[in-house]
Protein backbone atom coordinates (compact mmCIF):
# COMPACT_ATOMS: atom_id res chain seq x y z
CA UNK A 1 0.00 0.00 0.00
CA UNK A 2 1.19 3.04 -0.59
CA UNK A 3 0.38 6.91 0.94
CA UNK A 4 -0.77 9.28 -0.87
CA UNK A 5 -0.57 13.16 0.07
CA UNK A 6 -3.28 15.27 -0.39
CA UNK A 7 -4.04 18.91 0.20
CA UNK A 8 -6.31 21.69 -1.07
CA UNK A 9 -5.17 24.29 -3.25
CA UNK A 10 -3.95 26.94 -0.66
CA UNK A 11 -2.54 23.85 1.50
CA UNK A 12 -4.52 24.99 4.67
CA UNK A 13 -6.35 21.20 4.32
CA UNK A 14 -3.43 18.78 4.47
CA UNK A 15 -4.17 14.90 4.14
CA UNK A 16 -2.59 11.65 3.68
CA UNK A 17 -4.65 8.72 2.21
CA UNK A 18 -2.99 4.80 2.56
CA UNK A 19 -4.18 2.92 -0.63
CA UNK A 20 -3.67 1.78 -4.42
CA UNK A 21 -5.70 3.65 -6.68
CA UNK A 22 -6.28 2.43 -10.28
CA UNK A 23 -10.18 3.79 -10.28
CA UNK A 24 -11.54 6.89 -10.04
CA UNK A 25 -15.32 7.86 -9.84
CA UNK A 26 -17.04 10.17 -12.11
CA UNK A 27 -19.69 11.48 -10.26
CA UNK A 28 -23.25 13.17 -11.98
CA UNK A 29 -24.75 14.36 -8.84
CA UNK A 30 -26.21 18.09 -8.62
CA UNK A 31 -22.75 19.11 -6.46
CA UNK A 32 -19.89 16.79 -8.03
CA UNK A 33 -21.32 17.61 -11.83
CA UNK A 34 -20.11 21.80 -10.28
CA UNK A 35 -16.88 20.96 -8.74
CA UNK A 36 -15.83 18.12 -10.64
CA UNK A 37 -14.53 15.96 -8.49
CA UNK A 38 -13.39 12.61 -8.79
CA UNK A 39 -13.33 10.49 -6.32
CA UNK A 40 -12.30 7.40 -4.59
CA UNK A 41 -14.38 5.78 -1.60
CA UNK A 42 -12.44 4.44 1.09
CA UNK A 43 -12.26 3.24 5.31
CA UNK A 44 -11.89 6.10 7.39
CA UNK A 45 -8.90 4.05 8.89
CA UNK A 46 -7.01 5.10 5.72
CA UNK A 47 -7.65 8.66 5.59
CA UNK A 48 -5.31 11.28 7.95
CA UNK A 49 -6.23 14.61 8.06
CA UNK A 50 -3.09 16.74 8.78
CA UNK A 51 -4.00 20.00 9.57
CA UNK A 52 -6.72 21.09 12.02
CA UNK A 53 -9.86 20.23 11.79
CA UNK A 54 -11.04 23.80 12.57
CA UNK A 55 -10.07 24.98 9.55
CA UNK A 56 -12.33 22.56 7.20
CA UNK A 57 -15.60 24.21 6.35
CA UNK A 58 -18.62 21.70 5.82
CA UNK A 59 -21.58 21.94 3.02
CA UNK A 60 -24.63 19.64 3.27
CA UNK A 61 -27.42 19.31 0.58
CA UNK A 62 -30.05 16.30 -0.17
CA UNK A 63 -30.09 13.96 2.71
CA UNK A 64 -27.41 15.63 4.98
CA UNK A 65 -26.05 12.52 5.00
CA UNK A 66 -22.35 13.34 3.79
CA UNK A 67 -20.37 15.99 5.19
CA UNK A 68 -18.54 17.58 2.10
CA UNK A 69 -15.68 19.52 3.39
CA UNK A 70 -14.27 22.16 1.56
CA UNK A 71 -11.51 25.40 2.23
CA UNK A 72 -12.52 28.68 3.01
CA UNK A 73 -9.39 30.16 1.87
CA UNK A 74 -9.20 28.62 -1.62
CA UNK A 75 -12.45 27.17 -2.25
CA UNK A 76 -11.06 23.27 -3.14
CA UNK A 77 -13.14 20.63 -1.69
CA UNK A 78 -10.83 17.54 -0.56
CA UNK A 79 -12.78 15.51 0.67
CA UNK A 80 -16.21 14.43 1.91
CA UNK A 81 -17.21 12.14 5.21
CA UNK A 82 -20.33 9.86 5.80
CA UNK A 83 -21.36 6.22 6.76
CA UNK A 84 -21.74 3.00 4.70
CA UNK A 85 -24.81 1.19 4.33
CA UNK A 86 -23.51 -1.26 7.18
CA UNK A 87 -22.89 1.78 9.81
CA UNK A 88 -18.74 2.07 9.52
CA UNK A 89 -17.06 5.34 8.43
CA UNK A 90 -16.06 6.08 4.84
CA UNK A 91 -14.42 8.99 3.20
CA UNK A 92 -14.96 9.97 -0.48
CA UNK A 93 -11.06 11.59 -1.60
CA UNK A 94 -10.80 13.89 -4.04
CA UNK A 95 -8.47 12.37 -5.93
CA UNK A 96 -7.54 15.52 -8.05
CA UNK A 97 -6.06 16.90 -4.57
CA UNK A 98 -3.51 14.21 -4.53
CA UNK A 99 -0.61 15.59 -7.03
CA UNK A 100 1.26 12.43 -6.95
CA UNK A 101 -1.36 10.43 -8.64
CA UNK A 102 -1.61 9.75 -12.61
CA UNK A 103 -5.41 10.81 -13.48
CA UNK A 104 -4.34 9.95 -16.87
CA UNK A 105 -3.95 6.42 -15.60
CA UNK A 106 -7.17 5.97 -13.67
CA UNK A 107 -10.04 4.23 -15.43
CA UNK A 108 -12.98 5.85 -15.12
CA UNK A 109 -16.20 5.11 -13.93
CA UNK A 110 -19.70 6.68 -14.09
CA UNK A 111 -21.01 6.76 -10.51
CA UNK A 112 -25.42 7.71 -10.54
CA UNK A 113 -24.99 10.03 -7.15
CA UNK A 114 -28.07 11.62 -8.69
CA UNK A 115 -30.47 8.70 -8.29
CA UNK A 116 -29.27 8.23 -4.29
ZN1 LIG B 1 -7.20 26.03 0.62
Amino acid sequence: MTIHQGSCHCGKIAFEVEGDFSEGLDCNCSLCRRRGGLLSFISRDAFRLNSSRDDLSMYQFNHHVLNHYFCSTCGIAPFSEGKNRDGSEMTAVNLRCMPDIDLDALKITKWDGASK
